[in-house]
C-alpha cells in the first residue's frame, strides 16, 4: 500500500483528501504543519506528499524547499495543492521544488486521477 503525506492545515480540505485517496486504497497521513510534514516525512517516508502552500508559519514554498534539500527526502514526489490563482503561482511551486500542482478547490471527480499522474506505479501494489 502507497502512502501519501497531507500537509494541509484546513480540517475540511484534509477530510475531503483522506477520504477520495483512502477509497482509492491508499494509507493516507496528515500534517497541519509545514514542520509537523517535515518531521512526518522524515519518519514515515511516504511515497508522495500532498503540499498546501498557504500554512501557517512555514508556508508550502519554504516546506517544499526543505525537502528537496534533505537528501534523505528530496526523491519523493510533491504535488501542490493551492487556491492561489495568481499568475505565477504554478511556476513559483514548481522553483520550490514541486513536481506537479493541482488547484483548489478540489475536484472530487478528478483529484485521484490527477494525484496518480504522480506516481511512478499504479496504487493497490502490496509492498515488498
Ligand atoms: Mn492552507
Amino acid at each position: 500500500m502507497k502512502t501519501i503525506l497531507l500537509i494541509e492545515d484546513n480540517p475540511q480540505n484534509r477530510y475531503l483528501v483522506e477520504f477520495l485517496l483512502k477509497q482509492r486504497g491508499y494509507n493516507v497521513l496528515h500534517a497541519e504543519t509545514g514542520l509537523q510534514g517535515l518531521e512526518l516525512a522524515a519518519i514515515a517516508r511516504p511515497d508522495l506528499i500532498l503540499l498546501d502552500i498557504q500554512l501557517p508559519g512555514m508556508d508550502g514554498y519554504a516546506v517544499a524547499h526543505a525537502l528537496k534539500s534533505d537528501p534523505q527526502l528530496n526523491a519523493i514526489p510533491i504535488v501542490a495543492v493551492t487556491s492561489y490563482a495568481m499568475v505565477g503561482d504554478r511556476e513559483k511551486c514548481l522553483a520550490a521544488g514541486a513536481e506537479g500542482y493541482i488547484e483548489k478547490p478540489i475536484d472530487p471527480e478528478s483529484f485521484g486521477d490527477e494525484v496518480e499522474r504522480f506516481f511512478p506505479t499504479t496504487p493497490g501494489d502490496v509492498a515488498p
